[in-house]
């Protein structure tokens, strides 16, 4: 997963095309993210008897991995994420600045 939680990502598609977020989780096995106040959706909830009336709840949907893009930290901008290695670890890179993300 080149998506780490804390990392700034700009979603590509859909609705919240543009708008940029921190994520959250990282749902590994789904290659999903979850990101705060974005790729929202709406649910209704019934009535659930007396004294519990139905509501709108606004709920986060984790997103596809594919559809987001990492935001450098350093140069700002949507980015690809590379590696390169110090011994032996591996480090994730900024393609565009090179820098350490
Ligand atoms: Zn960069």
């Amino acid at each position: 997963m080149k998506i780490k939680k804390g990392d700034n990502v700009q979603i590509l598609t859909g609705k919240d095309r543009g708008r940029q977020g921190k994520v959250e989780r990282v749902f590994v096995k789904e290659l999903t993210l979850l990101i705060p106040g974005l790729n929202q959706y709406k649910k209704h909830r019934k009535p659930q008897g007396e004294g519990k009336p139905g509501e709108i709840l606004t709920l986060d949907k984790p997103i596809a991995v594919s559809k987001v893009a990492l935001v450098c930290t350093k140069c700002k901008q949507l980015t690809r994420v590379g590696y390169r290695f110090v011994d032996d670890k591996k480090i994730r890179v900024c393609r565009k600045c090179d820098a350490d993300i």
